[in-house]
């Protein structure tokens, strides 16, 4: 903005804040009816798009060539170069053919680990860009929601609590407008707004007319007018010097690489005894021997791993946005499937917030009103009979003027904007031809913590004897908005709110309740100074009856709470409605009211008491979002992970602290929004089991994989050791013979790196989830990605790919005499028992065959290249030979061999450890 001050155009002006409203206006060449939609169009060509560029983006190229930069890869390369060097020498011959086929093969790996992590980055790209936030914005002067990246000078903007201020802007008109500044200026308190000028000098923090990107309107509303965007904002200016705060590095990864770090270390020790071997026991080149010992190291290290556990990850998360809910953080997918606990919010997460209001109490009688959805038709009956709508009016006006909904002008259907309870309030109105038309003079919001809210309109409320005097109308929980109450409407007359009458109402609202109604209850008073303290405006009240409104469960919603009892997870609601509508819904969708308790109450209990209580209650009712924070630690502090919704602005320590935060895409603030790691995008229950249960199946991929290839690498690493030994023990002509001495090639060797590691594990990622993934109890918080299971049946494995396979080699070698046939039978040998093994792998998760198409594809894939390698003129280069019948008889023995002693050591090693199996496992866990 200052940029603009030593611009000599503008000598004049001083800065946003300090300048006149007029002089804003002027040099933004915009006023208070904001832009056309085209010249919004234009200026976001002038101005660039309204984002915060966060370092540099990582472009295709410099990924590509991150593949390479690899210690391991730079050690291969340098031996490839040797080995043609060497050939240089008199009386040695290059090795053309292995050092372009060693490259060819880390070129195709390369490309791999591209794919990877270029698809990685792209979906992650593509998740930041769906969770940035709207912005509501005057464009050919109609209220219009936009992406806050279309937001330009000029442009004038609505605020209301929990909005995300989209762009810096100048203030215009504000009600009670606070920001949370802490973002920008590390001030935690929150800080009034109101338009004016400020001093030129004043510090960002004490720019009250302003509000800035990257900060929250915590409270009341406002409208300003954009006057920075993008990297001109204040946060613009800083943003170098944020740090992104997403951790991108989730536990899996931080295990995995761990992980690879310790196998990095044995294989090293493997490789120094192989080499030791093929020193002493064979006529192999010292060029020969470095190369197989890189080679090896490159094989037995899993470098693709946390590449892998990423893509299947940031896969994972398209999944779940597919089943509408958009994770935020990238860690979350795996915290998504050890949740045990879910602790829900009532209105609009259970029950459909389509809200209609079905009864009211006036003057000491009850009505029922007819009329379904968003309709103004519709009749006010007692006892069956239809009565004047006007009898009733100063209650339906008291809630139509104490409201923020708003009809949709020019809708051709019934359209409104607005909290759902504000609607239904003002759909009843609307039946008795009423509308909430008219000056506000003064507005006390509503919070959740205070439960109520407060207009002040210039119109009397039409009360016998009620003075057409501005009036201060309210409505809210009915016992909170009674309590404020000296007076009450009773046989047309407005009287002494008596204890017996007070007792009246209270029974009304438990019968309201009773039958899960939601109710508010509505009160006015003329006022004399409506710019009176609010306790004072609030006070002294005359109750004017209660409402009382439908919200059906949602539709499945019963079925979802029973599949996440089934899977183990408890679902708690917690609502800040009242106890008897909270658990006359919760039963009939299946809570157990037993013990249900409200907000005040969890209050009371001391921390023993609360920790008891977590337990077994189900229900909670009129609870305060700093409640949910107390509900959520002692559930926690049983050992819990929970799951917790919220979507107002006060939600947000809850859904910070909470092992998964989730917040509702439609309902929430952007400020709830922000703290969550999950945002349900049609603010359902039902997409949060549908999420868990993805990500229990993201979980059991991520397993699958590590164990395929950790199995995969230690069988190859494995049979190149104990094979140098035995040969040189059992065969030494033979192996002396030749000069690299060993049952594999390093050619070999990273041909069978790169066609398991490759396609297959890639499309493992993609395989569905079980069916059985609700039948089984959660993860455990502490059970690690590879548990002792699995870690035997990696060991395993190896174990029985070593001895099938060499036994294989030596068989041949044995009858043929030839250690290239031998060499060719192992060689492919390893190739396709991989195959088999990652089916062998999903069969223990209950995964048919056929059930992933890329997996069927890649397996194909890769056997025909095998064969192509054997069986076209390829097969020179890598120095293998066709296979006969005889061989693949043999191979098929090997397999047979192989399938028998895997099923028996895990008959074996399941009837071992039976006893202490974790009942959520999968059947067989590996
Ligand atoms: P949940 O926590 O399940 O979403 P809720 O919407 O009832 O339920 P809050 O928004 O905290 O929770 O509302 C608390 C209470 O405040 C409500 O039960 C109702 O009595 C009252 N209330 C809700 N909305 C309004 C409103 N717009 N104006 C006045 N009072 C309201």
């Amino acid at each position: 903005m200052e940029r603009l001050e030593s611009d000599d155009r503008e000598a004049t002006v001083t800065s946003w804040h300090s300048a006149s409203l007029d002089g804003v206006f002027d040099r933004l060449e915009t006023d208070e009816d904001g832009l056309t939609a085209d010249e919004a169009e234009r200026r976001r060509d002038e101005y660039g798009r309204n984002v915060i560029r966060r370092g540099e983006s990582v472009s295709p190229l410099s990924l590509f060539v991150a593949q390479f930069q690899d210690f391991l890869v730079y050690l291969l390369v340098l031996a490839a170069l040797l080995s043609l060097g060497v050939g240089l020498l008199p009386g040695e011959e290059p090795n053309y053919v292995d050092a372009t086929l060693i490259t060819l093969i880390l070129v195709a790996n390369g490309v791999f680990g591209f794919v990877q992590d270029y698809r990685a980055e792209q979906s992650m790209a593509a998740l930041r860009k769906l969770s940035s936030p709207d912005a509501t914005v005057l464009r050919d002067g109609e209220k219009v929601t936009v992406d806050a990246s279309a937001v330009v000078p000029g442009d004038v903007v609505f605020l209301e609590q929990g909005d995300a201020v989209p762009a810096d802007a100048r203030l215009l008109s504000a009600t009670n407008l606070e920001t949370d500044e802490a973002a920008l200026t590390g001030e935690s308190t929150s800080v009034s707004k109101e338009p004016g000028t400020t001093d030129p000098d004043a510090p960002l923090a004490e720019r009250t007319n302003m509000v800035y990107m990257n900060t929250n309107a915590v409270k009341g509303r406002g409208t300003a007018v954009v006057v920075e965007t993008g990297m001109d904002t204040e946060v613009g200016g800083i943003a170098t010097q944020l740090r992104e705060a997403e951790d991108t590095e989730t536990p899996f990864q931080r295990e995995v690489d761990r992980l690879g770090r310790r196998i990095g270390y044995g294989v090293v020790a493997l490789v120094f005894l192989v080499t030791l071997i093929q020193l002493s026991f064979t006529s192999a080149g010292p060029i020969t021997i470095l190369l197989t010992g890189i080679t090896l190291a490159v094989a037995a290290v899993p470098e693709g791993l946390p590449a892998v556990v990423t893509l299947t990850l940031a896969l994972g998360s398209r999944k779940l946005l597919d089943r509408n809910a958009l994770v935020r953080r990238l860690p979350v997918v795996e915290s998504l499937g050890s949740v045990d606990t879910i602790v829900t919010d009532k209105t609009g997460t259970l029950t459909e917030s389509r809200m209609t209001v079905r009864r009211l109490s006036f003057g000491g009688a009850t009505y029922e009103v007819t009329g379904t959805g968003l309709e103004p038709d519709g009749e006010f009956r007692r006892d069956g009979e239809a009565v004047d709508p006007d009898r009733l009016a100063p209650l339906l006006r008291c809630g139509a003027v104490c409201n923020d909904a708003e009809r949709a002008p020019d809708s051709e259907d019934e359209e409104y904007y607005g909290d759902p309870t504000e609607v239904a309030v003002l759909v009843a109105a609307a039946k008795a031809g009423l509308d909430g038309d008219h000056e506000r003079l003064r507005e006390i919001p509503f919070s959740s913590e205070r439960k109520r809210m407060t207009v002040v309109a210039d119109e009397g409320c039409g009360l016998p004897g009620a003075a057409d005097a501005p009036t201060a109308y309210v409505k809210g929980a009915p016992e909170t908005v009674l309590e404020r109450c000296d007076r009450i409407v009773a046989d047309g007359e407005v009287r002494e709110l008596t204890d017996e009458r007070r007792q009246a109402v209270l029974d009304e609202n438990r019968a309201f309740a009773g039958d899960a109604l939601r109710v508010l209850g509505f009160a006015c008073r003329t006022v004399e100074d409506a710019d009176a303290d609010a306790d004072a405006i609030e006070n002294d009240l005359v109750f004017l009856g209660l409402q009382g409104m439908l919200d059906p469960p949602r539709s499945e919603v019963r079925e979802a709470v029973a599949d996440c009892r089934r899977a183990g997870i408890r679902v708690v609601m917690v609502t800040g409605d009242n106890l008897a509508t909270a658990t006359a819904i919760g039963e009939d969708i299946g809570f157990d009211p037993e013990g249900a308790m409200t907000g005040a109450e969890v209050a009371e209990l001391s921390d023993a008491e609360l920790a008891e209580a977590v337990r077994s209650v189900e229900i909670f009712a009129r609870v305060e979002p700093e409640h949910k924070v107390t509900i959520l630690r002692a559930i926690q502090e049983n050992g819990h992970r929970v799951a917790m919704t919220g979507d107002g602005v006060n939600d947000a320590p809850a859904l910070r602290n909470a092992d998964v935060g989730v917040a509702m895409g439609v309902r929430g603030t952007d400020v709830a929004k922000q703290a969550s790691d999950v945002v349900l995008q049609d603010d359902n229950f039902v997409t949060i089991r549908d999420a868990i249960a993805e990500g229990r199946g993201i979980f059991d991929n991520v397993r699958k994989f590590v164990n395929y290839l950790l199995s995969a690498n230690a069988g190859e690493v494995l049979v190149v050791f104990v094979g140098v030994l035995v040969g040189a023990v059992l065969f030494p002509r033979a192996f002396a013979s030749r000069s690299e001495a060993l049952v594999l090639t390093p050619v070999m060797l990273l041909w069978v790196n790169l066609v398991t590691d490759g396609l297959p594990a890639l499309a493992l990622g993609a395989d569905p989830k079980a069916d059985d993934v609700l039948d089984r109890s959660p993860r455990g918080d502490d059970e690690p990605v590879i548990d002792t299971r699995m870690m035997v049946s990696i060991l395993t494995i190896g174990a029985l790919m070593t001895v099938t396979g060499l036994a294989l080699f030596f068989f041949g070698l044995s009858r043929t005499r030839d250690l290239v046939v031998a060499q060719s039978l192992l060689f492919t040998f390893l190739v396709t028992i991989e195959m088999v093994r990652i089916q062998s792998i999903r069969s223990r998760y209950d995964q048919e065959f056929f059930s992933n198409r890329w997996l069927v594809g890649a397996i194909l894939v890769t056997l025909a290249l095998q064969l192509l390698v054997l069986y076209t003129p390829l097969h020179v280069f890598f120095d293998v030979v066709p296979l006969s019948p005889r061989g693949w008889t043999w191979i098929g023995v090997a397999f047979l061999a192989f399938l028998v002693a895997d099923a028996l050591v895990s008959r074996l090693y399941d009837r071992t450890v039976a006893d202490d199996r974790r009942p959520g496992s999968p059947r067989h866990e590996d």
